[in-house]
């Protein structure tokens, strides 16, 4: 795995040497000499990890880490703060101000290269949710994701089975919003990140009972779990654990003794970023929803049938069971826009639309295939049975009015339906052509006199 790491030190020599170290390993390196131009080339070349110096002079390591963390075009960019002073406050000041992680000058290799493994690949995960996220943004069909996050109720699982020490994370951590729930055997904890949709996971890397990476690993690998965060805590100086723990997909680490502003810092950090995810991924359910979804109607549009429908057919041939589809298309609907207008117009489709719903099956697909015009696929379903049901919707539509103008006047609809199965034959059949025949059905629906339902056999 390569990434493009920014180093950023005002000092020419440091940035040279994680520099050196770096392109031995692979990575693709840019450097910057101030916090200004960090950020410029931040914005610019969207680095994978971004190395920055805190003692700089003008714009310190915190300020340009505030700003790059405040900007929704970096914000994302995981930022490893490099010090020369291991001074806990510093990392706290670090951590408030949204660096993702610290290392100590000199920087130690295995160190450096286990951190900026760990969060490029974990920044590629939510890259990928990024990117279809723009996509839905581009196409104006998802909204603004609220980057200044504030969460309401969170879940932390506490597994450690040293209860001392747990019980003192909890009295650090536990409070209003935060719901801790503490587990000392190992094996019932795998079973309970399961089920208990944790915001955050928290393993004493010092388990006695499993081996703790074995642990972390386990909760990677469910599906449950894949994106919750796993904060380790690891003994001071256990750096070849530490550095195993991060390959494997823990995303942070406290050492222990745990100090209390670091652990509650780096766990805003992992929820505050687990928020992000979940936000990113949600989104992206709602833009993938409403990139199959007729907006008017709320059915399937035509862009999900034609996937969809090959699905069905190949299913038709692969059980044997006959698939029958019906077009449908509403009489004269253009003299019903004409006389009362394009809203009334929306209305009837609307009310026609939900008509088609409430008589179809759940396995039933029904989509809106042009302007007034719709297409009802039907599963298991041979050409007698689709008439029966296609003969019903007809009369349904002929035989009650539709209500308009907030049901100030009603209008009489009617609609013509061609049918076509493949119950005569799969060879040489296609999905393609039994819409055509179909098609054909509902022209002849047409020229016979509309109102009617013809199919492809007659
Ligand atoms: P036929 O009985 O032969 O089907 O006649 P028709 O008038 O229903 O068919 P035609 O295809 O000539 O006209 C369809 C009309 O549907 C024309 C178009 O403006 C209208 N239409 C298409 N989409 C929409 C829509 O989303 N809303 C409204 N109100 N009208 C639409
Ligand atoms: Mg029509
Ligand atoms: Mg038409």
């Amino acid at each position: 795995m390569t990434a493009r790491v920014l180093v950023v030190d005002d000092l020419e020599p440091n940035v040279k040497l994680l520099e050196a170290k770096l392109r031995a390993e692979y990575f693709d390196v840019l450097g910057a000499y101030s916090g200004e131009e960090a950020i410029e080339l931040a914005a610019k070349e969207k680095p994978d990890i971004i190395l920055l110096d805190v003692m700089m002079p003008g714009m310190d390591g915190f300020e340009t880490c505030r700003r790059l963390k405040s900007d929704p075009e970096t914000m994302h960019i995981p930022v490893v703060m490099v010090t020369a002073l291991d001074q806990q406050a510093d990392r706290v000041t670090g951590l408030e101000a949204g660096a993702d992680d610290f290392l100590t000058k000199p920087v130690e290799d295995l160190a450096l290269f286990a951190r900026v493994r760990s969060m490029t690949r974990l920044k590629m995960m939510t890259d990928e949710l990024r990117a279809r996220y723009a996509t839905g943004k581009d196409l104006g069909i998802v909204g603004q994701i609220d980057t200044d996050i504030r969460p309401s109720e969170r879940r932390i699982f506490i597994i450690d089975d040293n209860e001392d020490q747990a019980a003192r994370m909890i009295a650090v951590i536990g409070d209003d919003v935060n719901e801790v729930i503490h587990e000392t055997d190992p094996e019932a904890a795998l079973g309970r990140v399961r089920v208990g949709e944790f915001d955050l996971i928290l393993v004493n890397m010092s388990l006695e009972a499993m081996d703790p990476l074995r642990l972390c690993s386990s909760i990677r690998s469910f599906e449950e779990t894949r994106l919750t965060p796993i904060l380790a805590i690891v003994r001071h100086g256990d750096t070849r654990k530490l550095v195993r723990a991060l390959d494997i997909g823990v995303n942070d680490y406290v050492t222990r003794p745990v100090d209390r502003n670091e652990l509650t810092a780096r766990i805003t950090t992992q929820l505050r970023r687990k928020l992000y995810v979940d936000q990113l991924r949600s989104s992206f359910q709602v833009s993938l929803e409403m990139a199959v979804t007729d907006q008017l109607t709320g059915l399937y549009n035509r862009r999900y049938l034609a996937s969809h429908l090959s699905a069905m057919f190949d299913r038709a041939c692969w059980t044997g069971r006959p698939l029958s589809i019906m077009i449908l298309d509403i009489d004269h609907f253009k003299t019903i826009n004409d006389t009362h207008g394009h809203d009334v117009g929306d209305k009837v489709l609307r009310d026609f639309a939900d008509r088609i719903s409430n008589s179809v099956r759940g396995i039933d697909l029904a989509c809106r295939y042009g302007g007034e015009e719709f297409l009802i696929a039907m599963p298991d379903t041979d050409m007698a049975f689709a008439a029966v049901v296609a003969e019903r919707l007809r009369s349904e539509v002929a035989e009650h009015k539709f209500d308009v103008l907030k049901g100030r006047e009603s209008l009489e609809v009617t609609v013509s339906i061609g049918l076509a199965s493949t119950e005569l034959g799969l060879e040489g059949d296609s999905a393609q052509k039994l819409i055509k025949r179909a098609d054909d059905a509902l022209y002849e629906a047409k020229s016979a006199g509309r109102n009617r339902v013809m199919n492809s056999a007659a």
